[in-house]
């Protein structure tokens, strides 16, 4: 098969090269998926996507008029790609439900230390010769109440690091996890409720039609005062203009993002030399509670030999015209552990 690997990172090029096994012609490109770069996917079988990639339904119609019959999304998340038009068209889409949980949870802790115990300020002063600490006062985690939004995959791993941490749970999740209730003492209620008691608030749901703009106002004002929040699932779950109103009053007194609602074409680039006019992100930049990560929370050596496997499982199944269980609309069975497992040998880094 010819593929079309579009949004290729410098780090991910070596892995994806060696996922390949040299099966396929595959062939890298930079550029976003795009109205105008649409074209570029004529002559191959099946394209690959990142999280900044548009795959909406003109975009969808375009591959299909160029002939593509696959899209390998590398990553969980597929906001980005209308499913429901590519079905329609006859596209197979799969993404890779499951490539480090660990790396994201693990991500989303760090924010929640460095915030807390306001690391990269120490850092700062420290490297101007001010080692006073009278500013640098945070709380102990053990016994704070944390709250988890969505308990899948990413969740449900919080939910145990922070039980390490000796922390209390509460969780809400449309489809609560009966293990990690038994296992991690995590406390499952509504919504409301979660924001009211958590000292901390850590978001881990797809970003869907019920969950955009889910964290806005009407919710912060139920959230206790001071409260921290940790956004390392797609920015546009929260509503970021009522999270600046409520960091500039205190309300919320510590920000933790890995994700921007208008982060595409800004998070993964070098913009140094042309900063992006984002009045928006301008004004997070210049807020001191504010912890920003430009979309690295997947980012482990790990999550991305993970990622190169899968997507070429994905796009191997293809080849061989069988349905991988990693296709979206999701499907009843998901196998990726056990050939994540299988497949890892291969690499020798
Ligand atoms: P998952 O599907 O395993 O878990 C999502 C959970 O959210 C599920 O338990 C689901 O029931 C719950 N949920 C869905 N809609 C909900 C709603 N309306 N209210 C409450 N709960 C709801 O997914 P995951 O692997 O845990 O990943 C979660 C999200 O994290 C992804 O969709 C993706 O957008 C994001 N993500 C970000 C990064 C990053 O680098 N920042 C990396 C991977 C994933």
């Amino acid at each position: 098969m010819k593929i079309l690997i579009y949004s290729t990172k410098d780090f991910e090029r070596e892995y994806l090269i060696v996922a390949n096994e040299n099966l396929h012609v595959v062939n890298f490109s930079r550029e976003l998926l795009s109205e105008s770069t649409a074209n570029r996917a004529i002559g191959y079988d099946v394209i690959s996507v990142f999280a900044g990639d548009d795959a909406s339904a003109p975009i969808i119609k375009k591959l299909n008029h160029a002939g593509i019959r696959g899209i390998a999304i590398r990553g969980v998340g597929y906001d980005n790609v209308d499913i429901v038009k590519a079905k329609e068209l006859g596209i197979r889409v799969a993404n890779v439900p499951e490539y480090s949980p660990y790396a994201v949870a693990e991500h989303a802790a760090g924010m929640i230390l460095a915030l807390n115990r306001k690391l990269i300020l120490a850092d700062q002063q420290v490297h101007k010769h001010n080692y006073k600490i009278d500013n640098l006062i945070g709380f102990d985690l053990n016994r704070k109440k944390v709250g988890i939004i969505g308990t899948g995959r990413i969740g449900s791993v919080m939910a145990k690091i922070l039980y390490g941490f000796g922390c209390w749970v509460l969780a809400y999740d449309i489809k609560p996890d009966k293990y990690i209730e038994d296992h991690y003492g995590v406390f499952y209620t509504n919504l409301q409720t979660v924001c009211n008691e958590s000292d901390i608030i850590t978001i881990h749901t797809p970003l869907n039609e019920q969950t955009r703009y889910m964290v806005n106002k009407e919710l912060i004002d139920k959230m206790k005062p001071g409260v921290i929040l940790i956004n390392t699932s797609r920015g546009a779950v929260v509503k970021t203009e009522d999270i600046v109103d409520a960091l500039k009053t205190g309300r919320i007194a510590g920000l933790g993002m890995d994700v921007y609602e208008k982060e595409n074409r800004i998070f993964f680039f070098d913009r140094s030399a042309n900063p992006p006019q984002d009045e928006m992100l301008k004004e997070l930049m210049s807020l001191p509670n504010v912890l920003i990560t430009p979309h690295q929370a997947f980012a482990t050596k790990d999550a991305i030999i993970n990622i190169a496997t899968t997507t070429f499982y994905n796009i191997n199944c293809w080849a061989e015209n069988k349905n991988s269980e990693n296709e979206l609309p999701l499907a009843e069975t998901r196998l990726v552990k056990t050939i994540m497992r299988k497949n890892h040998s291969q690499f020798s880094y």
